[in-house]
């Protein structure tokens, strides 16, 4: 009844249908523009990001993998050019959505499952098992079990879970596969940090000692490694102690086949960026008072004034940054392979071994894949002379570690003034509040700006959150239904589709 009666007010509001205007109804008073796809602008052209809400709930995540698809394809041609055997292992964790794992299934390429349930859900679609790595950061016995029983590789953290494989392996009869994660690698003059892994100094100890006359229960198919940050010169490091890893490994016999990279390719969420750069300035000089502060109560984002001097680390995703993707990859590829000299590349070094190479980027393929649309529902003053915009929505619905997510929204009106020829909305400035009962409740740390106003039943929309926003810290507090996951398909004939992805209605 009462829906009904809502689609009814709905109804009788007139369209908005101005390619691009959402853009013009929201920025930063920093401004950060975003990357917007084709797909995305299609959606929010026309009255499909308003009947998507009305009817699957605020917010909704929409997803879409043309851009997976080239994302990976990208990849792959930086290695055909370099001329190494390689291949894409996608992390799953950084969005849940299983269009993307039949994305894999059609590409043929491989994916990293972090969980018993990422993998389950991932064999249950398919996924051939030489395409698929377990990199749980916690494995139980069961999720051990299931790797062995179904083939898929098992990329060992320490000796517990490396004894754990040799004894579920040896009471199933079966051998297991595994890849040794390394970690504390030497850089410069100091050591990469990690709480994952081995480390790269006691890793031919530990072969010794567990491995060597253990190929009746495991197999050492591959070294692995994952790093934190983007930096391309600390991969160029571990890499090339991996490789030396790997040579001393062959000669005691063991027939390592792959070396993985893990993730953590860069990318960029704006084009522009003079914008960041401008950004970052602004904001130091709010926290020291020089001007009108450009988050919530002046929130540092890592940054605090101690005396008048800044001091800390943005606490945020470098939200702009070069090279990305593909040309990062290149770089790392195409630099000195440490310890053979100025006329051996990491990939000739690769080559020269007839190893593959793998990697497991997430939210880099996800760049251009989803976005969450979110309804207004109030807004108001506050006595400060700010207004509070407040959405559907709560804060784990649009978060990954990053202390704000520096991307200005885009707005799709619900009613367009200048069709009316009325003045229905007038100019504005405040924050993103949301759905949860606390004071630090914050969509956006960011101030926002709404040159032509914001107001109930428009639509704020967070561009390009595949990559971790989405899910990462979802949660159902205060019993809120988690967001729906929607699969957007253009299609020349059929025009724009919605389809529920099978997530929201798988029950692992
Ligand atoms: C999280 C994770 C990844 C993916 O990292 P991105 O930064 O999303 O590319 C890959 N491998 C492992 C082991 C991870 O934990």
């Amino acid at each position: 009844m009462t829906q009904s009666i809502a689609s009814e007010m709905h109804a009788k509001q007139p369209k908005v249908a101005d390619e691009d205007s959402f853009r013009e109804f929201c920025h930063g008073v920093v401004p950060l523009d975003a990357r917007v796809e084709p797909w995305m602008t299609k959606v929010l052209t026309g009255d499909h990001a308003e009947r998507v809400v009305e009817q699957h709930g605020s917010p909704v995540n929409l997803v879409n993998d043309d851009p997976f698809v080239r994302n990976i394809r990208s990849l792959n041609e930086v290695a055909v050019d370099a001329g190494i055997d390689f291949e894409v292992f996608f992390a799953r964790k950084s969005n849940k959505c299983l269009a993307f794992v039949d994305a894999v299934r059609s590409l043929r390429c491989g994916i990293d499952t972090a969980s018993e349930e990422e993998l389950s859900q991932v064999l249950e679609r398919e996924i051939e098992s030489d395409k698929i790595i377990c990199t749980a950061a916690i494995k139980s016995s069961r999720l051990v079990e299931k790797c062995i029983r179904s083939n898929v590789v098992i990329a060992i953290d320490n000796i517990d879970e490396l004894l754990l494989t040799k004894q579920l392996a040896g009471l199933l009869g079966r051998r297991a596969r595994i890849a040794l994660r390394i970690s504390g690698f030497d850089h410069g003059t100091t050591r990469l940090f990690s709480r994952f892994g081995i480390d790269i100094h006691n890793a031919r100890s530990v072969v010794a000692e567990h491995l060597i006359n253990a190929s009746d229960s495991v197999f050492l198919e591959g070294v692995h490694f994952h790093l934190d940050g983007y930096c391309p010169y600390q991969r160029i490091s571990a890499i090339s102690q991996c490789i030396d890893l790997i040579d001393d490994l062959r000669t005691i016999d063991l027939k390592v086949k792959f070396l993985d990279m893990g993730g953590g390719f860069p990318m960029s969420y704006l084009d522009d960026g003079s914008q960041y750069e401008q950004f970052w300035h602004e904001h130091r000089a709010a926290l020291l008072g020089s001007r009108s502060e450009i988050t919530y109560r002046n929130h540092g984002l890592g940054l605090t004034n101690v005396n008048q001097q800044i001091v800390g680390k943005p606490n945020c995703y470098p939200y702009y940054q070069k090279p990305t993707k593909q040309k990062w990859l290149q770089t790392v590829l195409t630099s000195e392979k440490r310890g053979e000299g100025p006329s051996s590349s990491i990939a000739a070094a690769i080559r020269s071994r007839n190893l593959q190479l793998r990697c497991e980027p997430g939210r880099s393929v996800l760049d251009g894949c989803g976005m969450t649309i979110a309804r207004v529902e109030f807004c108001k003053r506050h006595p400060d002379g700010y207004d509070l915009v407040g959405l559907a929505m709560n804060h784990t619905q649009c978060k990954a570690s990053s202390d704000d997510f520096l991307v200005d929204p885009l707005v799709v009106r619900k009613i367009d003034d200048r069709l009316l020829g009325v003045k229905t909305h007038i100019a504005t400035e405040g924050y993103l509040v949301g759905a949860y009962c606390t004071e630090s409740e914050l969509l956006l740390q960011r101030k926002m700006v709404f040159p032509s106003g914001i107001a109930r039943g428009d639509l704020v929309v967070f561009p390009n959150t595949a990559g971790y926003l989405m899910h990462f810290r979802e949660s159902r507090s205060h019993q809120f239904p988690l967001a729906m996951n929607l699969i957007a398909q253009s299609d020349e004939s059929a025009g724009l589709q919605f389809t529920i992805d099978s997530i929201d209605t798988v029950d692992v």
